[in-house]
């Protein structure tokens, strides 16, 4: 991005970033956006499902919202998958991936790994669609 000025963080300008680059990683979407993008917060679909930590609230709220408005929406990733795009996006979550996730949940948090598409779904079948709202909180 060289000396570009920092894009603004927005809904719009991440719906525009997300309809450039579909599938877009966290990683891909910080290191774009830069520090407004970064703190404590955590996504998660429940306590034990966790999507993304490390976002700020401004970001996490702003995902949450283009979730909540179909502009926005997520496709879960398989292990090898999610491994080679979170380590060429530059980083990945320290802790096991979902695969079968246990009635009644996990004890300990795991990793849904995942990446975003524009629009509220899609035919393909790693596609969660909207109903996959993400959750934030302070970590
Ligand atoms: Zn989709």
């Amino acid at each position: 991005m060289g000396d570009l000025p920092a894009p603004v963080l927005s809904l719009d300008a991440v719906v525009e970033l997300v309809e450039a680059r579909p599938g877009a990683s966290f990683p891909e979407m910080q290191q774009y956006f830069g520090k407004p993008s970064q703190g404590e917060y955590s996504m998660s679909m429940r306590d034990d499902l966790i999507i993304w930590v490390g976002v700020s609230e401004p970001f996490a709220e702003l995902l949450d919202q283009g979730i909540n408005e179909g502009r926005l929406h997520l496709h879960g990733l398989g292990q090898t998958e999610a491994m080679l795009i979170h380590l060429a996006d530059g980083g990945f979550l320290r802790m096991p991936m979902a695969k079968r996730v246990p009635p009644g949940g996990y004890k300990k948090p795991h990793w849904v790994p995942v990446v975003w598409y524009v629009g509220s779904g899609c035919a393909v079948k790693n596609c969660l669609g909207v109903d996959a709202v993400a959750r934030s909180k302070k970590t």
